[in-house]
């Protein structure tokens, strides 16, 4: 089969043949018909830092997948060959306190499909059965490909209740926008989003009833007078990862506000713990989607008029993953999704 495959320790991604995964008895194996490129993806592609000391090298790359179940292993109970899938990407263990109590989302043995363990950029993927998420008929391949960063986006907004709130999203990368419109589908009241990027404040404006502010040129407080808010954001979701994100949203926060954070720093950076204290502020970390909790909830809301279709700015050919990576790695196209 084809693969996108990390062969080596250095820059780059490389399509190979590779044998078709074998499945075990608690496996299904997946045909995968389309994959979104992640900002994850991207650094493995770069071999940062972080990809150096997390991806094992040889590696088949991609953890956002929708495709058809091709083949299950003896022991699987309630899916069959045919069957459309997505796939949670994280592989948990059973044996963890939290995963015996149903957190599987907590589990600290987390594996990551596409980052430690063999991943989607391929014709074939290996999931374990319980990690497939059968796909409604209304949820097509191409949105099948990117309930992962929705599951992100869905995680952080619901994080916090938001109907009626004053929300402000900082950071309008594919994931902040999705998340903006989550805020807006469940019923926030205004729905602020933030970047550098006009390009980025510019598509989160086509993709959701949302307020984009370019913070590089605007002051945020002045959009909130426009907007008739006198105090602060009641909920702040932080999808940027840039510390002068959180000290903005720390800033433009009402009393007792409360943030979830889903951006990941470069790294550690100093902030004004301070006024989180004063303000009595919540902090509350978010990471991947709740099992299965998240899935639920995101396939409910596409069935029920959530449309973040236009987050997909490209569609390409797996052959053009060169060119797909260059145009990810630019950081001015919403998601690309590649056809296999
Ligand atoms: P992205 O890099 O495409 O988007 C981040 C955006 O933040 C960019 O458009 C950038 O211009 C903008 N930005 C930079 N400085 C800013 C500032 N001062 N104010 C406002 N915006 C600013 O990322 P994405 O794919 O949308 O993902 C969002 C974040 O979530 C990333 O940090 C990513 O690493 C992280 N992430 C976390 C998890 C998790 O499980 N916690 C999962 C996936 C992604
Ligand atoms: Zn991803």
């Amino acid at each position: 089969m084809r693969a996108l495959v990390k062969a080596r320790p250095e820059k780059g991604i490389w399509l190979e043949e590779r044998p078709v995964p074998e499945i075990g008895p608690k496996d299904v194996l997946v045909k995968v018909r389309k994959t979104g490129i992640c900002g994850t993806d991207v650094h493995i592609y770069n071999w940062d830092e972080w990809a150096q000391k997390t991806v094992p090298v040889p590696l088949v790359t991609g953890h956002e997948f929708a495709g058809e179940v091709a083949a299950v292993g003896e022991e699987v109970d309630g899916l069959a060959v045919g069957q459309r899938v997505s796939g949670e990407g994280h592989v948990v263990s059973m044996n963890s306190r939290a995963s015996r109590a149903g957190k599987f989302h907590l589990d600290p043995h987390t594996k990551g499909i596409g980052v430690n363990l063999p991943g989607a950029f391929a014709d074939y993927v290996r999931i374990p059965a319980f990690n497939a998420v059968p796909l409604p008929d209304s949820v097509d391949d191409e949105m099948g490909a990117i309930l992962d960063p929705l599951g992100n986006a869905v995680h952080t907004a619901l994080a916090f209740d938001i109907v009626g709130e004053d929300v402000l999203v900082t950071g309008a990368g594919p994931i902040g926008i999705m998340g903006a419109a989550v805020a807006r589908h469940v019923g926030a009241r205004h729905v602020v989003i933030t970047d550098v990027n006009p390009r980025r404040l510019e598509l989160a404006g086509q993709v959701a009833d949302v307020t984009p502010v370019n913070v590089a040129s605007e002051e945020l407080r002045t959009v909130m007078d426009r907007l008739g808010m006198k105090e602060g954001f009641d909920v702040g979701l932080e999808m940027s990862g840039a510390p002068a994100a959180l000290d903005q949203m720390i800033e433009h926060m009402v009393m007792g506000g409360r943030i979830a954070l889903l951006g990941i720093p470069a790294r550690p950076f100093p902030f004004d713990l301070g006024k989180v204290v004063f303000r009595m502020i919540t902090l509350k970390g978010i990471y991947g989607r709740e099992m299965f909790e998240t899935w639920h909830k995101m396939l409910a809301m596409l069935e029920t008029g959530l449309d973040v279709r236009k987050v997909i700015t490209r569609r390409m050919k797996a052959e053009d993953y060169a060119e797909a990576f260059a145009l990810a790695a630019k950081g001015e196209e919403g998601k690309i999704v590649l056809e296999w």
